[in-house]
């Protein structure tokens, strides 16, 4: 059936409407209908072994424009609605985003599944469905506010299922139900995304704002992603919730490798487990669990063949990320698995005598990590040196007892998403320029660089750069009531908000901007400083950081001597679909956390694959986009990772040293408590993040705060050079495609996976 008749059919079935009848909200449940009609109508990617992502977290954004790409039918589509005086890009707007994620691992969780479906691999993931998923930060008296994100609405992607498994804890039993959502590839077949939920999940628990009653499990379950863990309670949700997750991953995996009839001795041959980071460590003895327990394995037949069947992702190395929970909240939540725990323990503590690779150490803590790597067959890293520092500092120990595990898989992120439904305007002027062979094999992305010195070219790009900063402005003064300056440099840092990524240097070099043109400095071009991020709401430095970026939003912003040339704006309540618009918008990526504390990053990747350039430090994937482009392509300030470490490991970094020493970085330090911060804002936030800073700065700002003013000084200059800066938005958009989840995935599939 043509798909304008299918979609006129749907319309007049829900709403006895024409198309051009129906309301926007009408038409966009229609249209969801309609995709995932056709998206059943693809066959399921078969193959004899499958791999299972599990994450505690899918950071999926809007699924209906990437869908329809997917499908190859989003221009027609496209084409029918403007027939009928519709307009598809106003019809996605209603999509409400999935709440499913926090920040880059589970946005990386989502593009890998993308790709594992385009390269037509056998590969589901498994995770919750939570209710409420992260919060929706709003900003009320220059703080951030939590409130629930309520985003499942009754049509929608996930499909509910008949598979349903019984859960046991230590202290009750609950059913589970599975949601699915169709994962479909770039003109390929579909694998899923498998949601676990509890039917007795009672969303009026919420009170105000966020806060619950953490003890009623049955009721609670799957109501948020990482609900506050600062208390006891706290803590054995998280327990809890993590083993709901593996619990049923486990019984889902058995379930199908017995469909297949496959051997479980044998289990390795048909699925390989890929645990995202530590939070579904459990599987590991759940798996052996339901082995000994069910089907009559031995232990150490069991722990073989699961040992063989799961493979670990880290993603961080600071020390407070990394899991390690009490033996005895176990014991409260999954007593069942505390025997087998004890024996995996105690097999390494027979082997190895160095207390720093024990499972349960001498507090009778339980180290997640050590479990995936002692019992995994495959340990990654997410970037070149974050693989590096791990076998040489972090996990060294571990590296001793098995260099063979250890790898580095550097992320990636899907084009689909991140190019051609982002910024639909360079994908079309790419394949006008260089044909569509990039949109499956990214590497051809450098064709470009033979246009390299065409100024047709290097002015369409500026073009659609600009174009984009329209559009941008046009959303940001809808949705912020500030009103941007599309002529301006578009500085943008989006990111989660930890000290370590460092958002309070940028709010520094602002400080100092903001005196420099009080003081009569006035820059070449007015500049523009674009925030988003969302902050933990027990991490109490974090909310403090984005006070002071609200405080200066206010300063600098009513100042008329400033601006004119200079606006800084905090976007609200930063996701997946604020993501979207703001980076085909930007000209100078802000990627400047403390070198060797960023393990990938991978919003470094989609502004560069969007024409901005990298202004940033020599960590995670910065590193890699270094190579690739060249000196005379990016800004790479401050330390390297091995001098960092060198301070970490002397205790010798005394951030006051700095500021005694250099007058601009007191002056901007002090602003902080100023007479016109403290009018502007909160003396308690602002004088605790002022006396973190000279007393503590753990993660090191004022060491690169001078080095960091000079590069972007510099930076800004060139941009001047309009010729030159064009040139160099172009050798960033040709070497992107290292950085394309294809290629990550391929290498996963080859090293890691084998399917097929
Ligand atoms: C890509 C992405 C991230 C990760 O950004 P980093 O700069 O790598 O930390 C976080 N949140 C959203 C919404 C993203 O799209």
């Amino acid at each position: 059936m043509s798909l304008e008749k299918q979609l006129e059919e749907i319309a007049k079935e829900r709403y006895k409407k024409s198309i051009k009848a129906c309301s926007d909200a009408q038409l966009y449940d229609c249209v969801l209908q309609l995709t995932k009609e056709r998206m059943a109508e693809k066959p399921v990617i078969k193959g004899k072994k499958k791999v299972y992502y599990i994450s505690m977290e899918f950071l999926i954004g809007k699924l209906l424009s990437n869908n329809l790409i997917n499908l190859g039918i989003y221009e027609e589509l496209a084409e029918i609605l403007k027939k009928n005086g519709k307009d598809l890009t106003v019809i996605e707007e209603i999509e409400p985003e999935p709440s499913l994620g926090n920040g880059g691992l589970g946005r990386l969780a989502a593009c890998f599944l993308d790709s594992i479906a385009t390269l037509g691999l056998p590969g589901d993931g498994i995770g919750l469905n939570y209710h409420y998923g992260l919060f929706r930060q709003v900003f009320q008296d220059k703080l951030q506010k939590a409130e629930k994100n309520d985003w499942i609405e009754k049509n929608s992607w996930l499909t509910r299922t008949d598979t349903a498994f019984e859960v046991c804890f230590g202290d009750r039993k609950v059913k589970s139900i599975l949601y699915d959502i169709d994962v479909i590839g770039y003109e390929n077949g579909c694998n899923k995304l498998h949601l676990f939920d509890v039917e007795t999940v009672d969303e009026g628990l919420v009170k105000s704002g966020i806060h619950f009653d953490k003890t009623q499990i049955e009721k609670n379950l799957t109501l948020f992603l990482y609900p506050d863990d600062s208390d006891v309670d706290g803590n054995l949700l998280r327990i809890y919730q993590e083993y709901f997750m593996v619990s049923n991953g486990a019984q889902l995996i058995v379930k199908e490798l017995k469909e297949k009839g496959c051997d479980l001795y044998h289990m390795d041959e048909y699925a390989a487990i890929q645990i995202n980071d530590t939070h579904p460590t459990l599987v590991i003895p759940e798996l052996i669990r339901i082995l000994t327990w069910d089907e009559g394995f031995t232990i150490e037949d069991a722990v073989n063949v699961v040992s063989r069947t799961c493979a670990y992702t880290n993603h961080t190395i600071l020390a407070e990320a990394l899991e390690k929970w009490p033996l005895a909240y176990i014991q409260k939540v999954v007593p069942q698995l505390v025997p087998i725990i004890k024996e995996l323990s105690a097999r390494v503590a027979k082997k190895y005598k160095n207390p720093d690779v024990q499972i349960i150490d001498a507090d009778k803590r339980v180290h997640m990590a050590h479990i995936d790597i002692h019992y995994g067959y495959s340990v990654n890293g997410v970037a070149a040196i974050h693989t590096d520092i791990l076998k040489e500092t972090e996990l060294h120990h571990f590296y001793e007892i098995y260099p063979e595990k250890f790898n580095n898989k550097t992320n990636g992120i899907t084009f689909r998403r991140w190019l051609l439904s982002c910024n639909r305007e360079l994908a079309a002027f790419l394949t006008d320029t260089i044909g569509e062979g990039y949109k499956k094999d990214a590497g051809q992305l450098e064709k470009l660089l033979k246009a390299a010195d065409d100024e047709k070219v290097l002015d369409a790009i500026a073009q659609i750069k600009r174009q984009k900063k329209e559009t941008l402005a046009a959303y940001v003064k809808e949705k912020e009531g500030v009103e941007l300056n599309p002529d301006s440099i578009f500085d943008i840092q989006v990111k989660r908000l930890h000290e370590y990524k460092r958002q309070q240097m940028n709010a520094l070099y602002i400080i100092h901007k903001y005196l420099e043109i009080k003081g009569g400095k006035k820059p070449a071009r007015p500049m523009t400083f674009i925030f988003g991020a969302k902050a933990a709401p027990a991490y109490v430095i974090a909310q403090d950081i984005i006070h002071l970026l609200l405080v200066l939003e206010e300063i600098v912003n009513k100042d008329p001597d400033v601006s004119p040339y200079m606006k800084v704006v905090m976007v609200e309540n930063y996701n997946v679909s604020y993501a979207e618009k703001l980076i085909p918008a930007c000209d100078v990526s802000e990627q400047i956390s403390l070198a060797s504390k960023e393990a990938s990053g991978t919003g470094n990747m989609k502004f560069m694959l969007n024409g901005a350039v990298t202004l940033g430090t020599s960590d995670g994937a910065n590193v890699e986009i270094h190579e690739l482009v060249g000196d005379d392509n990016i800004y790479i300030f401050g330390q390297d990772s091995d001098t960092v470490i060198k301070h970490y490991a002397k205790g010798d970094y005394v951030s006051r040293e700095y500021y005694e020493k250099s007058p601009v970085i007191r002056e901007a330090v002090d602003f902080i408590v100023g007479k016109q911060a403290m009018k502007a804002g909160h003396k308690e936030n602002l004088e605790r993040l002022h006396k973190e800073l000279l007393n503590k700065d753990w993660f090191m700002t004022l060491l690169d705060l001078e080095d960091y003013i000079k590069v972007k000084d510099q930076m800004f200059a060139d941009y001047e050079d309009r010729a030159k800066w064009k040139r160099m938005m172009l050798v960033n958009i040709a070497k992107a495609g290292f950085f394309s989840s294809d290629r990550t995935i391929a290498e996963y599939n080859r090293d890691i996976w084998k399917l097929n």
